[in-house]
């Protein structure tokens, strides 16, 4: 029986780090093992998906919703939340970042995750840059209220949540797995790695074989496979057997360089 979807409770705890992303199951593929190492280190993680779903040729938002909550409780994620925007057409709109700035601000991350600026998926693109304008927004004093104020106290706490102190992360970094891009740095997802397929697995309205979408979707084995493959090929490069790819905007700082991991030859 699939675990209940984690709701966000009325005052939800401070997280280290959140994955925001365009759909569920983005996180799963992108950075799942990162996550998983993390929360093995004893952070607090969380995953913000900004859509529901609605659009996906297999499976309903509903479905969807319960599987991420299945996918969530696998990651070892503490809080995972959707927000409703359209699937398919999510747009770097101040009343998006605003949503975003809420969950921020709720949950006081100190490091977030993106998905990477250049994608085939427009949606993936588009985070990129919401999500990045969202937390400067966050972290602004006197940030811009909602847009329409009634829409937003008829719907429920948005409204009081601006009263909550700004809130900007101090780290940004992207997940580059969907693009063709050198990343700035791997995280070695090795003792994960079965974990992260056990949680995208939990998809089954996805994933499982089935005949909706049999063109467009490859059968489960190989998505095993697939992922597997592009895993091993980011562990490779940084020395280790599977890993997560990642860029940064900034540079490194280095305090000792006979630390320095990653083997030059
Ligand atoms: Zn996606």
């Amino acid at each position: 029986m699939p675990a209940p979807i984690l709701d966000p409770d009325p005052a939800p705890p401070t997280v280290d780090i959140l994955a925001i992303a365009a759909h569920r199951d983005d996180v799963e593929q992108t950075c799942g093992g990162t996550l998983l190492r993390m929360a093995s280190r004893g952070l607090r993680t969380a995953i913000l998906d900004l859509t529901q779903g609605e659009a996906g040729t297999r499976g309903s938002a509903l479905e969807r919703a319960a599987e991420a909550g299945e996918a969530a409780r696998l990651l070892g994620v503490s809080w995972r939340q959707a927000l409703d925007l359209p699937d398919g057409a999510v747009e770097d709109t101040l009343e998006n970042r605003l949503k975003i700035v809420r969950i921020l601000r709720q949950l006081r991350p100190r490091a977030v995750i993106l998905p990477y600026w250049q994608a085939r998926h427009p949606d993936h693109a588009i985070v990129a840059s919401l999500g990045y304008k969202a937390c400067f927004l966050s972290g602004l004093a006197k940030a811009p209220a909602p847009p329409s104020p009634p829409a937003a106290r008829s719907n429920g706490p948005a409204a009081p949540d601006f009263d909550l102190p700004p809130h900007r992360p101090f780290k940004i970094v992207y997940a580059s797995l969907y693009a063709d891009v050198r990343p700035s740095f791997i995280v070695d997802i090795t003792p994960f790695i079965e974990q992260r397929h056990a949680a995208l697995m939990a998809y089954r309205s996805q994933f499982a074989n089935q005949p909706a979408g049999g063109g467009l979707f490859v059968p489960q084995e190989e998505i095993r496979e697939r992922t597997f493959a592009e895993a091993r090929h980011y562990g490779l490069l940084a020395g280790v057997r599977y890993g997560e790819p990642f860029v940064q905007k900034e540079v490194g700082l280095v305090d000792d360089l006979t630390l320095l991991p990653v083997q030059s030859l």
